[in-house]
């Protein structure tokens, strides 16, 4: 069953934990829960390893995982820039999780490629940057990085029971909230995971409720406008989206996370197979893109919104008026089922 983790990529990890002294533990921009449990998760096993390290984001959280920064505080780079670019110096060994290129830290980036440190990579997006990393432990047939970091821990450990629960529990909201709650990107492993930490001891019923059910009644509310107002589907591709307006977002005292898996709510719809949900930001709109059939959504995004991510789940950003991403993304979707029209096989985005 642990078939995702082979031997020498153990001993490698288990070698440059060993002689690491001060590690830095960082994820990517927008941070998700497989981002926050899987750095969380990271730092609590090395602290029951009597090793010390730090975690880093580029950015903010949602507030709903929270509950997972128990112990000392996550540094965000956003809110102190110097002194995560200090730290970045002075580490020996930095583990970067649940992203496949460096720049999905954005200004980060420039500090860790300065750091003399060594790089470890552990995530499930396709093409890793073997450029830029020591150790790299990707695979995309895991449902989520806490998965494939669970796999790692636990070919260390050798028994489940060895796992203890301050590691065991963000493992299990990563995975939960990677794949929306069992639903996409789960297979018999995925399961097996979690029947394997529910023996540890872990609740599930209680984070269930506060991943899934910990949302405000302002999130609740916003969700009721984009449905009645803001969803279109555009029948011809078998594609929805909807759009959140800086103006909704103040209207509905919007926080960061409150949009999340509102992308999936077009997919609800028998003839819709793609989904978009666009977020306008400072000076960029952020692209959360899914898809339940063979459309990739890696490649469309990284195609039409200077982004990325996996076959079915990917996001992007965009640098246009806001007033013109329905526009957009109905021209984007038009060039990708015109190429496929009259080839044998699927189109380049396909
Ligand atoms: P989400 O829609 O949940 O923000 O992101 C879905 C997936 O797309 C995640 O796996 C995430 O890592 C990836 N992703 C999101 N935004 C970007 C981006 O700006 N660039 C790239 N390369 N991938 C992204
Ligand atoms: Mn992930």
């Amino acid at each position: 069953m642990n078939g995702y983790i082979n031997a020498l990529e153990a001993e490698g990890f288990k070698a440059l934990i060993d002689s690491s002294r001060n590690i830095l533990i960082i994820s990517h921009t927008n941070p998700d829960g497989d981002a926050v449990g899987s750095v969380v998760a990271m730092r609590n096993y090395l602290q029951s390893k009597g090793v010390f390290s730090t975690i880093v984001l580029p950015n903010d959280y949602p507030d709903y995982l929270e509950f997972l920064d128990d112990r000392e505080k996550i540094l965000i780079y956003k809110k102190d820039p110097q002194k995560i670019i200090n730290l970045a110096d002075s580490s020996d060994l930095i583990i970067a999780l649940d992203f496949n290129q460096l720049q999905r830290v954005d200004e980060l980036e420039a500090h860790i490629l300065d750091s003399g440190a060594k790089r470890v990579l552990i995530d499930h997006h396709p093409s890793p940057d073997c450029d830029n990393f020591n150790l790299i432990i990707s695979n995309t047939d895991v449902s989520s990085t806490c998965e494939l970091l669970y796999w790692l821990i636990l070919t260390l450990e050798e028994e489940v029971s060895k796992i203890d629960t301050s590691v065991a529990t963000p493992l299990y909201v990563g995975m939960m909230t990677d794949t929306n709650n069992f639903s996409n990107s789960v297979n018999s492993a995925t399961f097996k995971m979690a029947s394997d930490i529910l023996s540890t001891g872990v609740d599930k019923e209680s984070l269930q409720h506060k991943v899934f059910g910990g949302f405000s009644q302002k999130r609740m509310r916003l969700m009721g406008h984009i449905l009645l107002n803001k969803m279109v589907i555009i029948e011809k591709f078998g594609a929805g989206y909807i759009t959140i307006s800086k103006e909704e977002q103040k209207l509905y005292d919007f926080s960061e996370g409150d949009a999340e898996g509102f992308v999936n709510l077009p997919l609800n719809i028998k003839e819709v197979n793609i989904s978009a949900l666009f977020t306008e930001r400072d000076g960029q709109i952020r692209v959360s893109l899914r898809s339940v059939d063979d459309f990739s959504v890696n490649k469309f995004s990284r195609l039409h919104f200077n982004g990325g991510g996996h076959e079915r789940a990917a996001g992007g950003k965009l640098f246009i008026n806001f007033d013109e991403v329905g526009s957009f993304f109905e021209r984007a979707l038009e060039q990708s089922f015109q190429k496929c029209k009259g080839a044998d096989g699927p189109a380049e985005e396909r």
